[in-house]
């Protein structure tokens, strides 16, 4: 088969592999699309030691399986099932701190991968391969942090979302299905810019420092809009933090410092919240249908990562299969 490697500055080189086996306790998925994030950009980078890609759908090829030719998604963390954050329902929060598909094991950026049975979700017919990936990170981590911050501010209310990137944009979708608004979007990007505007946000071109918002959602994972989260937000207010970054440093400014809130951060989504993400999915599948805005085969995925990169594509993909 053929897969991937991230070679570390930029370098992806496709190679010529044997078929995985799955192990006990895992099933084999032909990879039908696997799209990129940003945080692939830190394998990209660096250079990665397993296949990255971890926002995978796929079909299960493995005639004893309950899910044979099933299309299913994978959720990446290879979760325990006894620590009590898994037995509570959030797998997402798992204890042991399993290793997690396409980081710590082969990821979706390969024809075939093996993936531990209890990470399987199925994807319901109506919902087209190419956007189910959609409902991991773009959805899923977006719509469970602005659950949690429903235990501070139960009501929809005002909305900052710094970043207009996958994460922000999906963001946006997840908080207009729920109720929020008015929307603001920060982004330096001008055509991200005009992507939200599009989904009825207010874009902004420049933040006003005196503006304070009751919530805040920082999806861009740089440093000066951690610190613009934390000083936007109002007195009791609340800043989820979506974005990710290998190290972060802010100011402990005036505005930080004068106030208490509250600050949540979202990692991943629990299970449970699957249907729901799903509903917000089928709700906006026009708006989801223009974030997937490429696809590439393998030979395509260095040259798109280039793409991604620049901020040129919004949430493209890998497609090899519907
Ligand atoms: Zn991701
Ligand atoms: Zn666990």
């Amino acid at each position: 088969m053929q897969y991937a490697v991230f070679e570390g500055q930029g370098g992806i080189r496709i190679a010529q592999g044997e078929r995985p086996q799955p192990k006990a306790g895992e099933v084999l998925l032909q990879v039908g699309a696997c799209s990129l994030c940003g945080s692939d950009l830190r394998p990209w980078r660096q250079g990665w030691s397993f296949t990255p890609g971890h926002e995978i759908v796929g079909r299960v090829v493995q005639p004893e399986h309950a899910l044979h030719g099933r299309r299913c998604l994978v959720y990446i963390p290879q979760w325990c099932g006894q620590c009590p954050s898994c037995v509570g329902g959030y797998p997402q929060l798992c204890e042991a701190l399993p290793d997690l598909v396409g980081w710590q094991r082969h990821g979706g950026y390969a024809e075939w991968v093996c993936v531990p049975e209890q990470c399987l979700i199925p994807v319901p017919d109506d919902i087209p391969t190419h956007l189910a990936p959609l409902l991991l990170d773009t959805l899923g981590t977006a719509g469970h942090g602005v659950r949690l911050s429903q235990r501070v501010l139960p009501q929809p209310t005002r909305v900052l979302v710094l970043g207009a990137g996958p994460i922000g944009l999906g963001a946006l979708l997840v908080l207009r299905q729920m109720g929020y608004g008015p929307l603001e979007i920060f982004d330096p990007n001008p055509t991200r810019r005009a992507f939200a505007s599009s989904l009825g946000a207010k874009a902004l071109d420049e933040i006003d420092p005196h503006e304070r918002y009751p919530l805040v959602l920082e999806c861009s994972g740089k440093d000066a809009a951690r610190q613009q989260a934390l000083e936007s937000v109002q007195p009791l207010g609340a800043v989820v933090q979506l974005g990710e970054a290998d190290a972060w440093q802010i100011q402990e400014s005036k505005p930080i410092r004068r106030k208490d809130f509250f600050y949540i951060r979202s990692f991943y989504f629990p299970l449970q919240e699957f249907e729901a993400n799903l509903a917000i999915l089928r709700a906006e599948r026009a708006a989801c249908e223009r974030l997937v805005d490429a696809q590439v085969a393998l030979d395509g995925l260095a040259t798109l990562f280039g793409e991604f990169a620049r901020g040129e594509r919004i949430k493209p993909q890998l497609f090899l299969q519907e």
